[in-house]
């Protein structure tokens, strides 16, 4: 089964969708991992997107549709982390879903909305994988380096106060509404996990998950 997850940045989803990929074989596909790759290689999305992201705004939705098309044609059960964000991106993703034949459940995770600066602002980042630390949640073996590659960790540019603050903003006004849609029954299930447990406490509850075949309430 495909999960889509769905949360505010800092909810946790990247952690997760790391912890579900080495456990059980999903691929990660994170939007913002491959924005910020294009943003790197200076390609022609990449110098489109950044602007945006730099200020903590959406990308348009048309290109990160167009971005993901060719992402889901690969064989194998995804995890989508930070797509969609939006109804428009809902939308899309469902046309995708169907015409691929690929089923998938929507995981909220569920946090306080207080927890989520401290999240963002202590977080350090592996570039070149994606990989996620907390200065104090989830340190690395030696400070400011990855523990799989030795190399140095980064604090992402919109990882600063001002911009988690827009960040959040945008979360609720074009984001959040997505809870609704995918709770309603008619072609989607939502299943929501508890967010603000320790880092191990969530991977159990999303094994459970995934483990248990989806319970038909959705409940983790
Ligand atoms: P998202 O992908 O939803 O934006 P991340 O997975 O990058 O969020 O997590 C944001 C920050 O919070 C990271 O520094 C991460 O180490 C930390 N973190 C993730 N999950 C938890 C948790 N359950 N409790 C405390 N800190 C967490
Ligand atoms: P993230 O790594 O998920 O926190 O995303 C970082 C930034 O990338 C966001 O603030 C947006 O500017 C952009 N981004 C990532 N995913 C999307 C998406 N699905 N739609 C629009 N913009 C996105």
């Amino acid at each position: 089964m495909n999960l889509i997850f769905l949360g505010p940045p800092g909810a946790g989803k990247g952690t997760q969708a790391k912890a579900l990929e080495e456990r059980f074989g999903y691929r990660q596909i994170s939007t913002g991992d491959i924005l910020r790759a294009n943003v790197r290689e200076g390609s022609p999305l990449g110098v489109e997107a950044k602007d945006y992201m730099d200020r903590g705004a959406l990308v348009p939705d048309e290109l990160i549709i167009r971005m993901m098309e060719p992402v889901l044609d690969e064989p194998g059960d995804v995890i989508l982390d930070g797509f969609p964000r939006t109804v428009a991106q809902a939308e899309a993703l469902d046309d995708l879903l169907r015409r691929k034949n690929k089923p998938a459940i929507a995981v909220l995770f569920d946090v306080d909305k207080a927890a989520l600066t401290d999240r963002l602002t202590g977080r350090w980042t592996h570039s070149a994988s994606g990989r996620t630390y907390h200065v104090r949640h989830n340190p690395p073996q030696t400070a400011g380096v990855d523990d799989v590659t030795g190399e140095p960790l980064i604090q992402r540019p919109d990882d600063q106060e001002e911009t988690i603050r827009t960040r959040l903003a945008v979360y609720e006004d074009q984001t959040s509404p997505l809870i609704a849609y995918y709770a309603h029954p008619a072609n989607h299930r939502l299943a929501r996990v508890d967010a603000l447990a320790p880092i191990d406490a969530v991977t159990a509850q999303l094994t459970k998950l995934v483990t248990g075949g989806f319970g038909k309430d959705g409940a983790a």
